[in-house]
């Protein structure tokens, strides 16, 4: 099937490009990487009357250092994170995870804004970023705002963003020393969406008990989510020594069945992708 008519325009500038969003009986939709909305329209599953390009907005582009953290962008490309340095350096997670999202073709298109916008369950950038205690930035011809992570991603496919925001970049904050991270996900075959997966960090000495776990979750909810039960069931502990107890606890995660599982599937492949991620932390 092919697209319904739209309008299409590509402004040059951030203010160009707000002020085209604001037309809400046009239903003014942002064109990312158009990986997830392209397929949609053709699907007709969405029907904008008009497509506003992101893509020569070169404010939106980019990966930066932040207060020893890292700043990226929300046009900046899955293939540009998986090439950076910094992001190696400040964030590992983001670079453990990015060779599971999707196949290299989406890779070079798709965008982390258009991820953390989408708010599909099943991708990893969300979970990640709760995973990072990382910062959302929303923009709209009135101003701008701020969202933690937890507070941005509210269900499936719904997010905090407004009509005429724009996501136009994530900030993730400097790690901790000693912080360490994890990432496993289980997929039919790989660059399919995960049928579950979990990212964790913590921080220790290799070898020696960790603290401040966070356990963030995608494709088992409705929303990446974190296991709050299991983190602390991990306190204090080296990550296998706390493994069986942490498994015992994700009962507390309000799982949700997709086409790939059930709940029960899910609750007991969140098992298996946890022990699978603290043995690699
Ligand atoms: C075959 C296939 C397999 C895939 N597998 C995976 C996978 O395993 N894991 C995964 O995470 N993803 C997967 N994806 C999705 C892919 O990662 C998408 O690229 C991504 O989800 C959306 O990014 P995009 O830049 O393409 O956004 P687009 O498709 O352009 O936009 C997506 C949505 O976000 C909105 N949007 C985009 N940017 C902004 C912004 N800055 N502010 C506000 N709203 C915005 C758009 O209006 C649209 O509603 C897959 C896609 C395909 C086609």
């Amino acid at each position: 099937m092919k697209a319904a008519e739209f309008r299409y325009e590509r402004p040059e500038s951030l203010a160009e490009a707000l002020a085209l969003l604001e037309d809400t009986d046009l239903d003014a939709t942002p064109l990312a990487g158009g990986q997830s909305l392209v397929p949609m329209m053709n699907f007709r599953l969405a029907m904008p009357g008009m497509l506003v390009d992101l893509s020569e907005l070169d404010d939106l582009k980019g990966i930066s250092e932040d207060g020893g953290g890292v700043r990226i962008g929300a046009m900046t490309r899955y293939v540009d994170l998986a090439g950076s340095d910094l992001i190696a350096r400040r964030a590992p997670l983001i670079a453990m995870a990015l060779p599971y999202i999707a196949h290299a073709a989406i890779r070079n298109r798709g965008t982390i804004g258009g991820s953390v916008a989408l708010a599909d369950p099943a991708a990893e950038m969300p979970a990640l970023l709760l995973a990072l205690d990382a910062t959302i930035t929303v923009q709209s011809s009135a101003g701008s705002k701020t969202h933690g992570a937890a507070d941005f991603f509210l269900g499936m496919y719904e997010t905090a963003l407004e009509d005429g925001e724009l996501v136009t970049a994530i900030t993730i904050p400097a790690p901790a020393p000693h912080r360490r991270f994890a990432f496993y996900e289980l997929a039919r075959r790989h660059g399919d969406y995960a049928m579950a997966g979990v990212a964790v960090s913590a921080t220790g000495a290799v070898g020696a008990g960790c603290t401040d776990f966070r356990v963030a979750y995608f494709s088992v909810a409705d929303r990446p989510v974190r296991a709050t039960a299991a983190e602390a069931a991990l306190d204090g502990k080296a990550p296998m020594d706390g493994a069986e107890a942490a498994v015992a606890a994700l009962g507390e995660i309000p799982f949700a069945g997709d086409l790939n599982a059930g709940i029960a599937t899910k609750l007991h492949l969140s098992g298996v992708v946890l022990k699978r991620a603290l043995e690699r932390l």
